[in-house]
């Protein structure tokens, strides 16, 4: 058993997590605590230095979010993982990490409409500027370079649905500039997808969504590859130049490949301060014991739902990469062939007017803002979750006024599609 490598489904179940040496308690413990007792005087200033690790205070670590971290790494295939309050709080302690003010970064426009959001407004007041770039047109990313980029983000499976990113091209045009390459894999999931096989060097997650996976616990994820060279570079001052804060240690150099997941925690999560709660942490981890499960049967029957609405007389179009004949399916092909994950949009004929009334006649689907749950959900992006965008920014990040968004839950496909008749009859 030593030198064998766990299969994914035996990490999903194992990776991070002993029995607890104190209680033998199996399932991981809830260490509902603010802070940790010093062993004595040295060993609490040789954690306060960076010269050993452990507990200290809730805030920057928790040994319930510490199994949480190390279960996701191994799932990802990473160095070291920061588990914090949710994924925007991800978002932004990865770009703290890497943006001075004045700096770029691109993005692609196919994104979450709360991270468009993120972007466009709320950084602004750091001096971080976004700009956008079309996943379909791999060249607007090489146009969007500038000497002030400082990395590239993007999501894998792209919300609201229905986009397939090529990482591996992505991940060439940043290697090419020498920027990381940081990807939302909050859809995809490392069970269907892993980014970091294909060129990322830093994986971020909602685990408010398919890592949690029953819509009770908001979280967020840093997932650290451990392949970008952070020594020497001056543009990424955090990890390359001496901290005033550790006595002029250099992250880079003390914690080589896996200094970004370091640099998040001891600058960003220690002095911003978004701490994921060890009750939160539990549930997740529970979550991603069954993820393997969930993510199949999702992805299974999101195909089976799709190609019922892609023969249906009141849907216009059905975006699914699983289906054949997609524009996306052979990149789902060749990324994602497990299956294309549970969230996909449709067109209704009836636009707009006929969004809003089939949200409201649906019964088995929950009409709500999230995705990644057990129970199957609806929204209609334009008048919710992307209403603040305009027309033009809606219609590029898949949410038109006609766009319909399904996440496909672990009920019984039959009567998922029993409900969206009754509902588009109506
Ligand atoms: C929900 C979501 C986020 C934001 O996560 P929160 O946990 O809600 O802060 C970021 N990216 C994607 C793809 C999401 O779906």
């Amino acid at each position: 058993m030593a030198d064998r490598v766990p299969g994914f489904n035996t990490l999903a179940i194992h990776a991070g997590a002993q029995p607890d040496p104190a209680t033998g308690a199996r399932a991981t413990p809830i260490y509902q605590t603010t802070s940790f007792v010093f062993d004595d005087v040295d060993h609490a200033a040789s954690l306060f230095g960076l010269q050993a690790f452990g507990n200290i205070y809730t805030r920057i670590g928790n040994p319930t979010c510490a199994v949480l971290e190390e279960r996701v790494a191994a799932l990802e295939g990473g160095t070291a993982a920061l588990a914090v309050a949710s994924g925007h709080a991800a978002e932004f302690l990865t770009f703290h990490a890497l943006l001075q003010p004045g700096d770029e970064f691109i993005a692609s426009k196919k994104l979450y409409g709360g991270s468009i959001n993120q972007f466009n407004h709320s950084y602004k007041s750091f001096g971080w500027n976004v700009v956008w770039a079309d996943p379909d047109d791999l060249s607007s990313f090489e146009k969007a370079l500038t000497p002030k980029t400082k990395a590239i983000f993007v999501e894998s499976i792209a919300n609201p649905g229905g986009v397939i990113v090529d990482i591996a091209a992505i991940s060439a045009i940043a290697k090419r500039a020498n920027i990381p390459l940081i990807v939302d894999n909050t859809m995809a999931t490392p069970y269907l997808w892993r980014p970091i096989e294909h060129g990322a060097d830093i994986v971020i997650h909602s685990a408010t969504k398919f890592l949690g996976g029953h819509g009770n616990s908001i979280g967020g994820i840093i997932v650290d590859a451990g392949t970008f060279n952070w020594v020497g570079d001056e543009r990424y001052p955090l990890l390359s130049k001496p901290r005033p804060e550790y006595g002029g240690m250099v992250l880079g150099e003390t914690f080589g490949n896996f200094a970004f997941a370091i640099a998040t925690r001891v600058l960003g999560l220690r002095d911003l301060g978004p701490a994921l709660s060890p009750f939160n942490a539990f549930l997740i981890l529970t979550g991603i014991e069954t993820l393997p499960l969930r993510m199949q049967r999702v992805s299974d029957s999101a195909l089976v739902v799709a190609k019922h609405l892609a023969s249906h007389p009141a849907v216009a179009w059905v975006s699914y990469p699983g289906l054949e004949g997609d524009r996306y399916h052979s990149l789902a092909k060749r990324y994602c062939p497990k299956g294309a994950g549970a969230v996909f949009t449709f067109g209704l004929k009836g636009g707009y007017e006929a969004g809003v009334k089939l949200v409201s006649k649906l019964q088995l689907f929950s009409h709500l803002a999230n995705i990644g749950d057990t129970r199957s959900l609806v929204i209609h992006p334009a008048s919710t979750t992307h209403r603040q965008l305009t027309d033009e920014q809606k219609v590029a990040a898949g949410a038109g006024p006609d766009v319909v968004r399904l996440s496909i839950g672990l009920e019984d496909p039959a009567d998922l599609i029993a409900d969206l008749d009754q509902a588009l009859a109506a």
